[in-house]
């Protein structure tokens, strides 16, 4: 049942999960298919369905369902699972923590602080987006500054229009996805400006989103001053030199009433901070093992808590296994621990999970810190010697590369540390 009523629930289940975005909702299936009984699903939200209720683009699903959905009905196909799989889904309640003996404490407006006991919990609180004051761009503080998602919010689920003339400052996909999006409500946008001398977002949202709209996408360049007392009146963008700084003697004005800054997305972590798990300062996520186990028993995480994933699908992959291990937790049919370190190496940003076995197969996600082209996906021990290699047309950070690993490449490597690196075919081997 979908609830906010906590008076229906249970004293205690098997398995908590901490937010109802695609990421929880498939661990809740995975765990009631894999030994959980009864599972408790803790949204914050009005309903469950996490971010994708206010993408209402299409280009969800063609890898988990072989189909091109928009956001609600992707969310709408999980939440349908989640409910003919009878798991108890609380909506409009918060998880305010979570202590030593698991026991999950939640807030909701109808029944104030309640106490619910969980066997295991999976965390799957999303992401939240950087702001303005990540960066610091100099200037007044205005009325008309806005985070990507934020505005998306506005257009999509309250009918809002949030100016008329925008600047959109990141080429992240959902800075891609609202040029677009302002543009077919009316909203003139004037270009999107990128730090990197390359793009952020996938290369579909690039063609899609500008090139079909000729908005103008200016690389290696900045806003460097907001301008307007009561509302954005105007920015001030400067093109980069090779150390990142702005050449203000290049600068030029741009009148607009908004600004939207799309400069990425941080893991929603204070609970994971709270319950001092271990962190990963590269994917600002928990650490976790194959079977998506955070450093404290019990504890699973999966989804952009994690790490920020930028298909859905592969948010949807991940949260199988935290909800399968979470089932198997309380089953006390966990798979044996692994035996295998993974460290990313040349070029490499992040590699979850952190760890792997040689009994098992597995996929690894991480992501390159550099474009790359013509490049060799390798694992390597620490001394280089090679172990496993793809080639790989090209990496860019913005796409994560997803490394399938089978137990026949790494059963001589028990109690290991591989090196995850990604080279141009040039140097590779040196
Ligand atoms: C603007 C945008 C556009 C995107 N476009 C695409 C696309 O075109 N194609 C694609 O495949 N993917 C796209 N994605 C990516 C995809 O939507 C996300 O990767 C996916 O939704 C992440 O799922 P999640 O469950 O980890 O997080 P979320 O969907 O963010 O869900 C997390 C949930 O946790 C809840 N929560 C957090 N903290 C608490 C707490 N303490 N107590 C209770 N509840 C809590 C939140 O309310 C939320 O409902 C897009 C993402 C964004 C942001």
């Amino acid at each position: 049942m979908i609830t906010a009523a906590p008076r229906h629930l249970r004293a205690s289940y098997d398995v908590v999960i901490v937010g109802g975005g695609p990421a929880g909702l498939e661990a809740a299936v995975a765990a009631r298919d894999n030994g959980a009984a009864h599972v408790l699903v803790v949204d914050r939200d009005q309903e469950a369905g996490g971010i994708l209720l206010q993408c209402i683009h299409s280009g969800f699903g063609l890898h988990r369902f072989g189909e091109e959905l928009t956001g609600p009905e992707y969310a709408q196909r999980v939440v349908a699972s989640t409910l003919e799989h009878d798991i108890d889904v609380i909506a409009d309640a918060y998880v305010l923590d979570i202590d030593e003996r698991r026991r999950v404490k939640l807030m909701t407006t109808q029944a104030g602080v309640s106490l619910v006991e969980a066997r295991a919990v999976v965390l799957a609180m999303g992401a939240r987006e950087r702001t303005r004051a990540a960066i610091r761009i100099p200037g007044t503080r205005p009325a008309g500054i806005f985070t990507a998602g934020l505005a998306q919010r506005l257009v999509n689920l309250y009918g809002l229009l949030p100016g008329r003339r925008a600047v959109i400052l990141g080429s992240g996909d959902i800075g891609l996805i609202m040029a677009r999006r302002l543009t077919l409500e009316g909203i003139e946008v004037a270009g999107v400006f990128e730090i990197m001398p390359y793009a952020n977002g996938l290369n579909r949202n690039i063609v899609q989103c500008l090139h079909d709209f000729d908005i103008p996408l200016h690389l290696s360049t900045t806003v460097v001053e907001i301008r307007g007392q009561n509302r954005v009146e105007g920015v001030t963008v400067a093109p980069l030199d090779e150390t990142l700084q702005p050449r203000l003697d290049r600068a030029w004005d741009i009148p607009c009433d908004t600004l939207l800054v799309s400069i990425g997305l941080i893991p929603e972590n204070e609970l994971s901070q709270q319950m001092r798990l271990r962190f990963d300062s590269a994917t600002r996520g928990p650490v976790v093992s194959s079977a998506m186990e955070c450093s404290r028993d019990g504890i699973f995480a999966c989804g952009n808590v994690v790490h920020i994933h930028d298909l859905v699908d592969f948010v949807s992959a991940e949260a199988m296994v935290a909800g399968r291990s979470a089932g198997q937790y309380v089953a006390g049919t966990l798979p044996r621990p692994d035996n295998v370190q993974l460290q990313p190496g040349a070029n490499v940003a992040y590699c979850v999970p952190h760890t792997i076995s040689t009994e098992r197969e597995h996929t690894v996600y991480l992501r390159a810190r550099k474009p790359l082209d013509a490049c060799t996906l390798q694992l390597t021990e620490p001394d280089g010697t090679p172990v496993y290699a793809r080639k790989l047309r090209y990496v860019f950070p913005a796409e994560m590369v997803n490394l399938k690993l089978r137990p026949a490449i790494l059963q001589n490597f028990h109690g290991s540390i591989l090196r995850v690196n990604i080279v141009e075919r040039a140097t590779e081997g040196e």
